[in-house]
């Protein structure tokens, strides 16, 4: 049905779209020259035989007879009468019959398989190219990584044996390809893998190993491989393999960390710098239910409470806006004072309760990662997990309610809801946060398209597979520490436009304009960022901009600003 979809809507574009227009007008002339004829027809039939005859029978008589299919049920009985219908009959077969079905076919058809026929797909790269990154394997997270790569300049090449999916990555997604198989060497020597900036696989673990075996023995280009069983993180690393990410046990420990607030220290989302922007829940801390005011982080810490996070929006706090328990501070500063202020919050553990629903990899990593805290946790599965001894989960299906009553849904503090659907998963919030409204809720997005609805059901936080995969990826290949955001939250950093210079940040009007606010500035000299400036700073020409929004919202500042600074 997609592939359906997808042809039609090739159909439809570029030069097709130019021939659809010829192909209306044409149309419209056809349905005028039948209009004319019927009118013609009415009157003839009246003038030669006396006879009335509807519109539609008109249009009926001018129809049958233009294709030929002649019916015989109405005719005129007289030569001008036959000389009008041979007339009619004719100029049917050259424009009905002829004109427009070879119209259609070299119009349409024929450029359509023309197209087709003229694919082929790269099978090697430029001589000149080095610096590349090649991708092996296509899924949601190299999708990601791919638009951030996009968004950064960095050249690409996803290397696929699937020529239907080289056809498609090319067509439809705009996705530079080569076609070869990956653990062919004559395929890795044309992609230039011995002049690539890094090898990412993403393929199966076995096929995985063999592609970084087979990179090993020709390069020592580094290689980021993806790890679906933690087991393999070992055999990967043998293999050849510089990094080595088990994704689901790095989601499930990450999942872990923001539903209890024992791991809660915070976490760096993004450095730029010294600069360090971190995010730490309320929830546990002393600041809990005080206003940001009362809380006198800046004067305690130096350091800046940039954004609040809550369920899923981002806002720009005054220093009246209360610090809910389920809000997520987000903040600007040194690492010292990130740290002076994880003493001040101080390890608030006390007894908590923590339900992890799903006991697959990244339930079990979650479970792992709660018991060295240690927090009290209780693991249920439909299914029992056949890779897992350490656990003993209670079986069923979460979704029934009286199985989380009986957990202890009402009394825990936390609860992670990690099963490999979405809609149980939306289910399974939505039933969380009706049985108990102040408990932490972290769900996981198995697909990017999931998360609103997650965040709608009540979530306070969700994290996808995609776009953890992808942060990972990125931060790997920019050699930065592993860091990733929740989703929704974006930090960014941007040239100065230049319509901006010389204005101050109120008269700029990015906040109001685009929805991003400017946790810092950075100076041209090099001298320190400045943190959280007020709106009546200036902005100058050449002063690096850190701001933070949704990703929507930074998508809006490069339509409203220009990007084309010096
Ligand atoms: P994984 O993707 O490896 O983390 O596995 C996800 C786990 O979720 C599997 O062990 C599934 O059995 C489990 N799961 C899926 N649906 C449900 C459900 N309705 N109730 C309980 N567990 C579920
Ligand atoms: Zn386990």
């Amino acid at each position: 049905m997609k592939s359906i979809g997808a042809e039609l809507a090739y159909f439809f574009r570029g030069r097709l779209r130019q021939n659809l227009k010829v192909l209306c007008l044409y149309g419209v002339f056809l349905l005028a020259l039948i209009l004319a004829y019927a009118l013609l027809f009415d009157y003839l039939m009246w003038r030669l035989e006396g006879r009335d005859f509807s519109l539609t029978a008109s249009i009926y008589w001018v129809i049958t007879v233009m294709t030929t299919l002649g019916f015989g049920d109405i005719t005129f009985h007289n030569d001008l009468g036959y000389l009008f219908a041979t007339i009619v009959t004719i100029s049917g077969v050259v424009f009905l019959l002829i004109i427009l079905p070879f119209g259609m076919i070299s119009l349409f058809l024929a450029p359509w398989i023309e197209q087709r026929l003229r694919y082929r797909p790269a099978l090697e790269l430029d001589e000149a190219t080095s610096g590349h990154v090649l991708i092996f394997g296509m899924d949601p997270i190299t999708a990601s990584l791919i638009r951030k790569l996009k968004s950064r300049m960095i050249s690409y090449v996803v290397v696929t044996p699937d020529h239907q999916q080289a056809l498609h990555l090319e067509e439809e997604e705009n996705i530079r390809v080569v076609c070869g198989s990956p653990t062919d060497q004559e395929v890795l020597r044309k992609v230039r893998v011995g002049q690539a900036r890094y090898v990412i696989a993403n393929l199966s673990d076995p096929e995985n190993a063999n592609l970084c075996l087979t990179v090993r023995s020709m390069a020592k280009t580094p290689i980021a491989a993806i790890v679906n069983d933690p087991e393999h993180v070992d055999l990967l690393r043998l293999a050849g393999a510089n990094q080595v990410i088990p994704l689901p046990r790095i989601l499930g420990r990450y999942l872990a960390t923001r539903a209890t607030t024992c791991g809660a220290l915070a976490h760096i989302l993004d450095s730029f710098g010294d600069l360090q922007i971190a995010e730490i829940p309320v929830y546990g801390t002393p600041f809990a239910n005080q206003t940001l005011a009362e809380a006198r982080i800046r004067q305690r810490t130096g350091l800046a409470v940039v954004a609040l996070w809550e369920r899923g929006t981002l806002q720009f706090p005054t220093g009246e806006a209360i610090l809910h328990p389920e809000a997520l501070m987000i903040l600007a500063g040194s690492r010292e004072q990130l740290e002076q202020l994880e003493q001040l919050a101080g390890d608030q553990s006390r007894e908590e309760l923590v339900l992890i629903l799903g006991h697959g990899r990244v339930g079990c990593a979650s479970a792992k990662f709660l018991e060295r805290k240690p927090v009290p946790f209780i693991l249920i599965d439909q299914l029992a997990n056949p890779d897992c001894a350490d656990h003993v989960a209670v079986i069923g299906d979460a979704t029934g309610r009286y199985l989380l009553k009986q957990a202890g849904i009402e009394q825990a503090q936390g609860v992670i809801v990690t099963t490999n659907n979405d809609n149980t998963n939306i289910f399974l919030t939505l039933s969380s946060r009706h049985s108990n409204p102040h408990i932490r809720i972290v769900a996981r997005a198995n697909d990017d398209t999931n998360v609103e609805q997650l965040y709608a059901a009540g979530a306070d936080f969700v994290v996808s597979n995609a776009s953890v995969g992808a942060s990972i990826l990125s931060n790997v290949l920019e050699s930065k520490e592993s860091v990733f955001l929740t989703e929704g939250i974006s930090v960014f950093r941007r040239p100065m436009p230049p319509e901006l210079a010389g204005k101050t940040i109120g008269e700029s009007e990015i906040r109001p304009l685009t929805g991003c606010s400017i946790v810092a500035l950075e100076p041209a000299d090099g001298s320190p960022p400045l943190i959280v400036p007020p709106p009546e700073q200036q902005l100058q020409a050449n002063m690096g901009l850190i701001l933070i929004g949704s990703p929507q919202q930074e998508a809006l500042f490069a339509e409203t600003f220009s990007t084309a600074a010096g």
